[in-house]
């Protein structure tokens, strides 16, 4: 009798994967295992989802003790699995290759970063509004105050600029979401190697909703991300999501061409009047100005260029050397095969 209602509940609850990108994390690690792992206790115990639900450990080519601190933990705890890349592939693949891990024995998949910046919280009321029939559920920042003033300037102009380039992003979201299976399979349906997860999941559609937390600071360690890098990042938001600057190029052309004509008509005049040597200045100023657009406007088609180039080689994202997530799962499987044939 105990079994049976045990076995309903396993097969009503779903199975939750929680996918965590991990580059030299060590000094956080520990704690984000023992936060999650008391999160997923705590829904397993409710039955909000399957006993068989994991953390998922994507170590992105760390140099520090990331990885052996995941096999550690990995042995210490049934629910904690990993996959290790050859290389640092960056986090959007890290977080591409979990999902594409996970997919298949998960019925919703979180992600989060391992720096503990977003509040795992949030995570049981992301469940609860799968429960509710949404298929995508972003987590939403309601407090930048721990970022520097910077951060939030740059962020807030960022969401606008991309709002006006036809772009849709839910503002103050990152990559801590809650996606059920067949969006994620979905997700995965999207081919391209320039990743901007945070645009393409608006894309995929299904029903979604939001779930507002307080970003924290991080817990230890540094950031991953340091200006450059970000810079990169946001640019690339731009050029894999929209074309809209090589119609700004087209308009640049259009106003320096009218503008060009009022000048030579103004030399005429000044040459017909006899002024020819005064024209110096604004010789100088416009071969340097126009030599400054026409460069400015073949990087950004250079970008484009660059973009396509990636993309037609079509290299596999990421490679994994190691992953002991499915294998957890089939032993799994075959553990339930024996029992029943015991
Ligand atoms: N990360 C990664 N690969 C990278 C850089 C970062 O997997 O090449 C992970 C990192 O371990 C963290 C998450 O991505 O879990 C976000 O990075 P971070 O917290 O440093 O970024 P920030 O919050 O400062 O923007
Ligand atoms: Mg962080």
């Amino acid at each position: 009798m105990i079994n049976f209602t045990e076995d309903k509940k396993i097969n009503s609850s779903p199975c939750a994967t929680i996918v965590v990108p991990c580059y030299n994390e060590e000094e956080v690690l520990p704690e984000t295992v023992k936060e999650l792992g008391a999160i997923r206790q705590n829904l397993v115990g409710q039955g909000a989802i399957s006993p068989a639900s994991k953390l998922l450990f994507v170590n992105d080519g760390s140099r520090d003790k990331t990885w052996q601190l995941i096999q550690q933990f990995t042995r210490e705890y049934d629910y904690v699995a990993g996959i290790k890349f050859t290389r640092n592939y960056g986090h959007q693949n890290a977080l591409l290759a979990g999902m594409s891990v996970a997919v298949k024995h998960s019925d919703l998949i979180i992600t989060i970063d391992a720096d503990l910046q977003d509040d795992v919280n949030a995570i049981p009321k992301m469940v609860a509004a799968y429960q509710a029939g949404n298929d995508v559920v972003y987590g939403v920042r309601n407090s930048r105050a721990t970022d520097t003033v910077f951060k939030r300037r740059t962020a807030l102009a960022y969401y606008g600029l991309m709002k006006r380039l036809g772009v849709n992003l839910v503002p103050d979201s990152a990559d801590y979401r809650l996606l059920s299976k067949r969006a994620t399979e979905a997700l995965l349906q999207y081919r391209e190697r320039n990743l901007f997860l945070r645009g393409m999941v608006p894309l995929v559609g299904f029903k979604s909703t939001k779930v507002y937390y307080p970003r924290k600071e991080r817990f230890a360690g540094e950031s991953k991300y340091p200006l450059g890098k970000m810079l990169h990042f946001a640019l690339d938001g731009i050029t894999s999501f929209s074309i809209a600057p090589i119609h700004l190029i087209m308009g640049l052309g259009v106003t320096t061409v009218i503008i060009s004509i009022v000048l030579m008509i103004y030399t005429v005049v000044e040459k017909i009047r006899g002024n020819v040597v005064s024209g110096w200045s604004s010789l100088m100023v416009s071969i340097w100005l126009l030599g400054g657009i026409q460069l400015i406007s073949l990087s950004v088609i250079g970008e484009y260029v660059g973009k396509v180039f990636t993309e037609v080689k079509h290299r596999p994202r990421f490679n994994i050397e190691e992953e002991t997530y499915s294998r957890q799962f089939e032993e799994g499987d075959r553990d339930t095969q024996r029992e029943h044939l015991d």
